[in-house]
């Protein structure tokens, strides 16, 4: 018992060195970081544009409606202006009592997400290193029956079942079940840290 106190006391100023290097590299890494934001800041083109605070929004017409982004329990503010139905712009919400009219790069992409050219419309299947198109039906039935083979040689928790910031309440409760139902408690939220 002994030895094994003096044992953790010595390793302590090792764990402590450990964690200001840890650090150290933190603040390296975010330079880095800091550093490629400004240069992406001087990209020709429509990829980056400076942002100015009370820009006038294009849709004046477009209904402004509070809600709130779904990416993670902070739950940030946005204010989704909806036109004919559609969701074609989002502002930051200033009067949020949490976020205060700030948006971290998921939240501001927020709108995207949905409502991107760039979405994918259909499942999308690796072959040889290469994507391709696949339908849905069989897609799903692909997914069944490898589920199936993983159960049958590894056993149900072989599995960890992972939800999306992108379910309503509903779908979460349906996804916990599916989870039970494949007889697993390996599940949880994406935004879980
Ligand atoms: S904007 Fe970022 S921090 Fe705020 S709720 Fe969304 S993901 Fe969370």
């Amino acid at each position: 018992m002994q030895v094994k106190l003096k044992n953790k006391k010595k390793a302590q100023p090792k764990a402590k060195s450990k964690l200001i290097m840890g650090r150290r590299r933190f603040l390296k890494t975010t330079g880095l970081a800091f550093g490629a934001a400004v240069a992406a800041s001087s990209l020709p083109g429509n990829l980056v544009r400076k942002a100015h605070a009370g820009e006038a929004s294009p849709y004046p017409d477009a209904q402004k409606i509070k809600t709130i982004c779904n990416y993670c329990s902070v739950g940030c503010g946005i204010i989704a202006e909806v036109q004919d139905g559609v969701w074609v712009r989002q502002e930051m919400d200033l009067a949020h009592p949490i976020s205060r009219g700030g948006l971290c790069s998921k939240g501001a992409s927020s709108r995207e997400v949905s409502m991107s050219e760039r979405r994918l419309k259909t499942p999308l299947k690796l072959v040889d290193g290469k994507w391709q198109k696949i339908t849905w039906d069989t897609a799903l039935d692909e997914i069944a029956d490898n589920l199936k083979k993983i159960k049958k040689d590894s056993g149900p928790d072989s599995v960890f079942w992972m939800g999306t910031a992108k379910f309503n309440n509903e779908q979460a409760y349906m996804f916990r079940k599916m989870a039970a139902l494949w007889g697993t408690n390996n599940v949880d939220h994406q935004a879980r840290v």
